[in-house]
């Protein structure tokens, strides 16, 4: 008997993943009269915030910030009630935007793409997923999210414990009550550092075991008063364009002086008016902030004797204090009573930098100094970050190349967005683009719009292949790698460097430009008529 193939759908565009870009991309390509499908491997939408459901998971940029600007209608209706807007509350506000521009039917949930295949002969993909159903496309979008791999400890063992694991970035839907039990969380970036507080709230005893120090600053979230977000939608529009030229998507007034130009008394005055307000303010006071170490040491000590004003133990307060990299340098936090939580008899530190985690164990976690009995482990130990969602999918481009043999030594790209040899195929807020260094609003807007107007212009000229030039390729990359290199984020072992993930190419990913110079060249490039990208029909 011989097997029936599964029959393939034609679609204009397939688009990979559920999450803000994806749906923002499946709203503007129905818009281009697109037959459109997107592949969601979760069993909701929601992309990042369908699948962080840890204690504590809110955003650190302020709601109103973090949120499509493409329908001032939208922007109008909705309400948020926190400055900052905890997962469950951006879950409900995509499901809204979802709900409103008629989504849904759009998404295929419970589906992962297992490879994506270009076929030279006639310019198209064929997409199949891992329950093996396939599809033969024109376009490709990769809207899979920067952090949305999530990698483990890197020990062995975790498989032995005998009680129960978490990792951050897979939490149940169900509520976790850790109330009398002793828990371990490995892990102190921006996941554990919001998570470590209530855990310690409930858990009879709680260890932290922290491998680098992390610099982190108070979120001072609050209510969201309806006179404030009344104001703010009011000035929307001109909030939202300041977002958009602005250096991170978040509109902060532009630093004209040298760190070290002023006297120490007004630049910690400098600092405290900015502590605490958001993000970025403490990174945008001056202009060497990220570019000049001795600048960048005056602010990363004012961090450090906050910590030592918090925390009472001072050998605790000495280990929570980062030295390793210059601030802003692996990616700051914001915190609700992170350092303060140290001051609980229940709350133990351990540092990893003198003791290293050796292994998981039956009963616990093992350093090169003790093995610690506890009865849940909480994995806050982050991502495969910008590439890991790419490589996980087996993409090949013309002539059957693989992107991974293609990124063997490390991402190359043009934008960011699309990778040469590989026409059609798009990668939202893909590395080599400002995202991750940005407010991702901004920057997934800006993608999404991009592509879909270049997919209008080559419709447009009767064309349907958009490839970016090897020299435009390069171009780009060298870019990215020459005003990285005129910061201070080369020296840093961050996920941005790839550095967290054992064997990466050591590179550092993200394009700090800023979001507003990438807006323009952009922009200048569709007005120029896209130099560096090659338009055909086959
Ligand atoms: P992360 O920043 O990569 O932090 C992972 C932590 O686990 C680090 O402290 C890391 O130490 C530690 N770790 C990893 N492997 C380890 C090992 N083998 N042994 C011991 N420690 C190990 O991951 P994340 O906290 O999930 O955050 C990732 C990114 O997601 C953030 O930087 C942010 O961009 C985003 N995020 C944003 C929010 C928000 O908006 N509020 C919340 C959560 C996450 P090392 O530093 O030494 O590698």
């Amino acid at each position: 008997m011989t097997a029936t193939a599964t029959p393939v759908r034609r679609v204009d565009a397939l688009v990979v993943g559920a999450g803000l870009s994806g749906l923002y991309m499946l709203h503007r390509f129905r818009g281009l009269g697109l037959d459109t499908v997107v592949l969601e491997a979760g069993s909701d939408i929601g992309g990042t915030w369908f699948w962080n459901r840890y204690p504590g998971a809110r955003c650190d940029v302020e709601s109103m910030e973090y949120s499509y600007s493409f329908s001032p209608e939208l922007e109008q209706e909705w309400d948020w009630t926190e400055k900052y807007p905890t997962q469950p509350e951006i879950l409900r506000y995509i499901h809204h935007v979802a709900d409103r521009f008629g989504l849904h039917d759009g998404v295929r949930l419970g589906t992962r793409v297992a490879s994506a295949h270009f076929r030279d002969a006639d310019g198209r993909w064929t997409v199949t997923t891992e329950a093996g159903d396939r599809y033969d496309t024109e376009q490709l979008v990769m809207a899979t999210g920067c952090l949305s791999t999530s990698k483990g400890p890197d020990v062995p063992g975790v498989e032995r414990f005998a009680g129960r694991t978490f990792h951050t970035a897979h939490w149940p839907h169900e509520p976790v009550d850790f109330t009398g039990r002793r828990v371990a969380v490995i892990g102190t970036g921006s996941s554990g550092i919001q998570a470590i507080p209530l855990i310690a709230e409930q858990a009879a005893d709680l260890t932290v075991f922290q491998r680098t120090a992390n610099f982190s600053m108070p979120a001072r979230n609050a209510p969201l008063s309806d006179e404030a977000q009344a104001q703010r939608k009011q000035g929307y529009r001109e909030h939202r364009k300041a977002a958009r030229e602005s250096g991170f998507g978040i509109p902060v007034p532009e630093a004209t002086r040298s760190a070290l130009e002023v006297d120490p008394e007004e630049r910690r005055a400098q600092y405290e008016s900015v502590w605490g307000r958001n993000l970025v303010g403490m990174l945008t006071s001056y202009t060497d902030s990220i570019t000049d170490r001795a600048a960048n040491d005056t602010a990363a000590e004012f961090v450090r004797e906050k910590i030592r004003e918090i925390v009472d133990d001072p050998e605790t307060a000495e280990t929570l204090c980062p030295r390793d990299h210059p601030f802003g340098t692996k990616r700051p936090c914001l915190d609700t009573g992170y350092y303060a939580t140290f001051n609980r008899e229940t709350v133990h530190l351990v540092d990893l930098k003198k003791t290293p985690l050796t292994e998981i164990t039956e009963r616990g976690v093992r350093t090169s100094e003790a093995e610690y009995a506890v009865d849940d482990i909480v994995f806050a130990t982050g991502f495969d970050a910008m590439t890991g969602s790419l490589a996980a999918v087996d993409i090949r481009g013309r002539a059957g190349l693989p992107l991974t043999d293609k990124w063997a030594d490390g991402p190359v790209s043009h934008l960011g967005l699309q990778v040469a040899g590989f026409p059609n195929l798009y990668t939202i807020t893909g590395p080599g683009s400002p995202s991750v260094l940005s407010n991702m609003m901004v920057s997934i807007e800006q993608h999404v719009d991009f592509v879909a107007d270049t997919v209008a212009h080559a419709h447009a000229r009767g064309d349907t292949v958009v490839e970016s030039t090897e020299e435009a390729e390069q171009g780009w990359t060298d870019h990215v790698r020459e005003v990285g290199d005129y910061t201070l984020y080369p020296q840093a072992n961050s996920w941005y460097m790839g550095s967290n993930v054992p064997g990466k190419p050591r590179v550092f990913m993200a394009y700090i430009g800023g979001v507003g110079a990438y807006r323009a060249h952009c922009d200048q490039l569709a007005a120029d008529g896209y130099p560096g990208f090659a338009f055909s029909a086959p």
